[in-house]
């Protein structure tokens, strides 16, 4: 079912945009790929794995199966660090349908030994206070990470924790 919102301003109907209202809501299964697969099946065993690239020497995490600067296939599998810094976060306020009640923070967190950052929550934060809250994590603290206790192999198994008085 879609909504066609034609407005009539009267300068030149031609060339007016066409707002078009849509509703997308589907179940839907996807081939993760080996690299994925198996960085999931090590989530599952409270690791968190990255990949080597041969050529520039970065540990690319979450792991994969080519780097993308080098465009070459990665080599040895690392586990990483269970500690990292936020390298860059946000926190929202709205609430948006499959995730937990909000506010929330969202942070790309490079873990010890890793060249790149992956995202996930972060917990431990005081969120009384957003401004406040934006300003302590703009000082890059330091985040633990903090694993479910019946981990699935899935993203969720683990979040970030804030270390208190990392910064
Ligand atoms: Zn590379």
């Amino acid at each position: 079912m879609t909504d066609l919102n034609h407005s009539h301003t009267g300068a030149n109907e031609e060339e007016e945009l066409v707002t078009v209202l849509g509703h997308w809501s589907f179940d839907y299964t996807y081939f993760a790929g080996s690299h994925a697969s198996r960085f999931f099946r090590e989530l599952s065993h409270k690791r968190i794995m990255g990949t080597r690239c041969p050529q520039c020497q970065r540990l690319l995490v979450p792991a994969r199966a080519f780097c993308a600067s080098c465009f070459c296939r990665t080599g040895d599998w690392e586990a990483v660090g269970m500690e990292g810094n936020i390298d860059t976060f946000t926190i929202t306020v709205q609430n948006f349908p499959g995730l937990p009640e909000p506010p929330l923070v969202l942070a790309y967190v490079t873990l010890d030994g890793a060249d790149t950052a992956l995202i996930n929550f972060v917990k431990g934060v005081d969120l009384s206070d957003i401004e406040s809250a934006a300003g302590k994590l703009l000082e890059s603290p330091r985040v633990r990470v903090v694993f479910g206790s019946k981990p699935e192999g899935k993203v969720t198994d683990f979040c970030f924790e804030l270390i208190p008085d990392s910064t």
